[in-house]
């Protein structure tokens, strides 16, 4: 749990200083781009000088794609919690997953067959399932299998220990590709910000310390299992929103109650 403070603790730091520099960068950019477009409608359509213009506007959407990434990473949790539904935030994006994933990957959804009551800010949780839908589409560049699967679990001893939950229900979000998978030496990486084994250009390295700063966010964790070749399977656990549930604080095994 120290370990996770110290984390969260870094992340912070690096996220307002982040912050800054993305903001700055950003009107930088739009000057950039506002000044290319000008250019480009001023020049006639056979000049040589377009092409070149508008790789350079190209490059500028991306730098532009990479603040807007930093912003995200940096911007303080400004959520609304809401009583919302796992299976039903995951099949509100199923469309948009199915797209962003391609045609060469062969993917199913295993949904629970019950609600999946939560206390969740929807966008947050929709970009949870964003970020590891890309990073499991990266690990598969010649197709493969991905799996989104929906489960509701009492956490064992191990996870809680490790991750400082409490006790009771989860609903539990897995996500399970055929991929490339990751060495032991990347696994105890990829939470931190900007590392990323991607070429310059692909990745930012900041996909999952988003995804890590909400699930956090959340009361939640999220676990990996990957070996080189064998695939990769994310889990997340976000706590059963009991109040939905119809649990009553009283029913509670003494010592779980929230606020005694
Ligand atoms: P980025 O995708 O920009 O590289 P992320 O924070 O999303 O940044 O991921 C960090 C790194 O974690 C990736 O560069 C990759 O090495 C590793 N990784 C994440 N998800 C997977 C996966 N499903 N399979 C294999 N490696 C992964
Ligand atoms: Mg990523």
């Amino acid at each position: 749990i120290e370990a996770q403070l110290l984390h969260a603790q870094k992340m912070e730091s690096i996220g307002t200083f982040a912050g800054g520099i993305a903001h700055d960068f950003n009107n930088i950019l739009t000057a950039i781009v506002g000044y290319g477009e000008i250019t480009l409608k001023n020049l006639p359509p056979d000049s040589t000088l377009r092409q070149n213009i508008g790789h350079m506007l190209t490059a500028a959407q991306r730098a532009a794609a990479l603040s807007k990434d930093l912003l995200l990473f940096s911007r303080k949790q400004i959520s609304e919690k809401i009583a919302a539904d796992l299976n039903d935030i995951v099949l509100g994006v199923q469309k948009f997953l199915l797209r962003v994933i391609g045609e060469d990957i062969v993917c199913s959804f295993d949904l629970a067959r019950s609600k999946l009551p939560i206390l969740a800010d929807p966008h947050q949780v929709e970009q949870v399932l964003m970020n590891l839908a890309t990073n499991a589409r990266d690990a598969m560049p010649n197709g493969g299998a991905l799996t989104f699967r929906t489960a509701r679990e009492t956490p064992g001893q191990a996870l809680i220990l490790e991750h400082g939950l409490s006790k009771g229900e989860y609903a539990v979000l897995s996500v399970e590709d055929s991929g490339s998978g990751m060495s032991e030496e990347t696994r105890l990486k990829i939470f931190d910000p900007f590392f990323t084994t991607k070429e310059i250009g692909k990745g930012t390295g900041l996909g999952l310390a988003v995804v890590y700063g909400i699930i956090k966010h959340h009361n939640g964790c999220i676990a990996v299992e990957s070996a080189p070749g064998a695939g990769t399977t994310f889990r997340v656990y976000l706590p059963l929103n009991n109040a939905a549930l119809g649990v009553q604080e009283s029913k509670l095994p003494a010592g779980d109650a929230e606020g005694g």
